[in-house]
């Protein structure tokens, strides 16, 4: 079979890529080849059912600092297509969004389903053939036409998309065409620890400071403790940036947690010893101090060696010290990770210097087109990933069209 488009991949970017360019060029032959059962899978189950579809940041260079790979590269194409375009996509097509309080963007149905439909719609409509159970085993160009041989046979192509997310025989084959690739890592994950300060304290959260013992990695933000350890969004950013170091460190390292991010520890020792005076009488352990959980704050107590009867007045010098360093330098070892389960991505895929930003095109062979994950660009969590195969899909989409108006 003869096409004009042949997008590799039946997910959010081959969709984006396929719609977009079939809304310019009314009548061309475009076929997404999917091997699995469905096309959209990861869409289904993303952002817990819901689809966190983009993430409230409207400044291009502020948007471009979610993405530990990809940062520099993206500045340019979300200058082009971003959230606000993202935003107005969905709802002229009858998707209407909402911003949640942390700034990610959701259907109103709070249902992955309302975005999987108005894909199908948009396919249908624009006359896209869907191809379900044809996995692509390799591609080749004779410089003029591309031909893809699937587990169903084989199609002849002027131009093709990629878009087959962290499938790593895929960047073997693109690696056979002369590309580099990196190889997968994941990214996106909570941090396993057993240490008695945090068991039993499942659901405490807090704002905090992460730092991962040995490197310059750390971040701040909220906190969640949780049966297993700890996650929350200061972890998931912190295991995004440090994927690879990581990864290298066979997910075995030490953090300080700084419970108190705002305060140094001095100040902290300093505000202890004013609470002697003031709350001479109170045990140290009743009242929960700098606004922490309470629970968090009896624990953190009782690891400075302080006992439930101790009175603020008979705070020791040694006991203060310890106290605060357990409140801004509280020591815990990770020994592995553990899936986060509402978003999860790879680090990984072709090299970015090997691509053209301004049109997703391969440097390396023309008409060849990449979106998505299948590139090494990766973000935190909060519907930046999608935003990555939004933004790619739609440049490629006009890099495609235009090219064929030549
Ligand atoms: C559980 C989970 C939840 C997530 N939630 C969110 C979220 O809420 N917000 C967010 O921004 N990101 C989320 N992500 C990340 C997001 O889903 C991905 O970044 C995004 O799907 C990437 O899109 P893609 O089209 O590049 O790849 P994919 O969505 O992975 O699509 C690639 C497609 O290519 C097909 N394919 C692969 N190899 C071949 C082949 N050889 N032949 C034919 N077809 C092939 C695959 O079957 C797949 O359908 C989540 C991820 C997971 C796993």
């Amino acid at each position: 079979m003869n096409y004009d488009l042949l997008i590799v991949g039946g997910g959010a970017a081959g969709f984006f890529t396929a719609i977009n360019v079939a809304e310019k060029i009314p009548g061309i032959r475009i076929a997404i080849l999917e091997r699995g059962k469905e096309v959209l899978s990861k869409v289904r189950v993303s952002g817990g059912g819901r689809c966190n579809v983009t993430h409230a940041e409207f400044i291009p260079n502020e948007l471009s600092k979610n993405y530990p790979r990809g940062e520099k590269e993206l500045k340019g194409p979300f200058h082009t297509f971003m959230t606000g375009d993202t935003m107005d996509w969905f709802e002229r097509r009858g998707v209407a969004l909402k911003i949640e309080e942390d700034g990610r963007i959701f259907p109103v149905t709070d249902a992955s389903e309302t975005i999987i439909n108005c894909f199908l719609t948009e396919a249908k409509r624009l006359g896209i053939t869907i191809l379900k159970n044809h996995s692509v085993k390799n591609f080749n160009t004779n410089g003029a036409q591309w031909t893809v041989h699937t587990s169903q046979g084989d199609f002849e192509t002027a131009k093709l998309m990629i878009a087959t997310g962290s499938n790593p025989k895929m960047w073997e084959r693109l690696t056979d065409l002369g590309h580099t690739t990196v190889a997968a890592v994941p990214s996106l994950f909570t941090f396993n620890i057993k240490d008695p300060k945090i068991k039993g304290l499942p659901g405490v959260a807090t704002e905090a400071l992460v730092q991962v013992k040995g490197s310059k990695l750390s971040s701040e933000g909220a906190l969640l403790i949780t049966h297993w350890g700890l996650s929350g969004p200061a972890i998931l950013k912190l295991s995004a940036w440090g994927a690879i170091e990581l990864h290298k460190r066979a997910y075995d390292f030490e953090i300080l947690v700084n419970w108190l991010p705002q305060w140094s520890q001095n100040d902290v020792i300093d505000t202890l010893h004013e609470r002697k005076g003031q709350f001479s009488k109170q045990y140290i352990h009743t009242y929960a101090q700098f606004e922490l959980p309470k629970r968090l704050w009896q624990r953190l107590v009782i690891t400075s060696g302080i006992q439930e009867d101790t009175r603020w007045a008979d705070l020791s010098k040694v006991q203060c010290n310890t106290l605060s360093e357990q409140l801004t330098k509280s020591s815990f070892r990770v020994q592995g990770k553990s899936t986060f389960k509402e978003e999860f991505v790879t680090a990984g895929g072709v090299v970015l210097n090997e691509v053209n930003f301004k049109t997703f095109e391969s440097k390396k062979h023309a008409n060849l087109y990449f979106a998505g994950e299948v590139l090494n660009i990766d973000a935190i969590t909060g519907g930046f990933n999608f935003q990555n195969a939004w933004t790619g899909g739609f440049i490629a989409a006009q890099a495609i069209a235009n090219k064929k108006d030549d």
